[in-house]
């Protein structure tokens, strides 16, 4: 006698499948939402946010998909919410910080920010100060180094 009932049983209970959020159109939204609400810098590299702030850092409200559609929204920081969106993933430690190469607080350009600790991201303000960035190390790990380069040249205008 052979044993029926297991080739055909779902892998899944019924209405899985359909549950799970789609976190591709989530970020795509949220690429969306982060150029409609920003401009280039006249440097032409920076991307600057230009929607809500809390005087220092632009905010980014959400929802997480993951979570029940009556859940509240969600606020980030708008530069943590481009280095999340370009990672694709809304699961970075708090303990690390979305520190900014470029020392422009509103830039939300993800190739100016990188997640680090906070001792490194301090570092940075004396290479901003100093103007000049001789590297940081984070336990063995090399993080990339300031772009004095941005922070410091000052606009020309032609
Ligand atoms: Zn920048
Ligand atoms: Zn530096």
């Amino acid at each position: 006698m052979q044993d029926k009932g297991n080739t055909n049983e779902a892998k899944f209970p019924l209405g899985e499948e359909n549950m799970r959020p789609d976190m591709e159109a989530f970020f795509l939204r949220c690429e969306e939402q982060l150029r409609a609400n920003s401009n280039p810098h006249t440097n032409g590299q920076c991307q600057i946010w230009c929607g809500c702030t809390n005087r220092r850092y632009g905010q980014f409200r959400y929802r997480d998909p993951r979570k029940p559609p009556d859940s509240r929204h969600k606020t980030r920081g708008a530069h943590r919410m481009a280095l999340l969106v370009a990672y694709r993933t809304l699961d970075v430690s708090p303990t690390l910080q979305a520190s900014h190469l470029c020392n422009r607080p509103l830039c939300i350009n993800p190739a100016h920010l990188v997640f680090e600790r906070r001792t490194i991201n301090d570092q940075r303000q004396v290479c901003f100060k100093a103007k000049t960035c001789t590297g940081h190390v984070d336990r063995g790990t090399r993080q990339p180094n300031c772009r004095v380069d941005i922070s410091a040249a000052p606009m020309r205008h032609h």
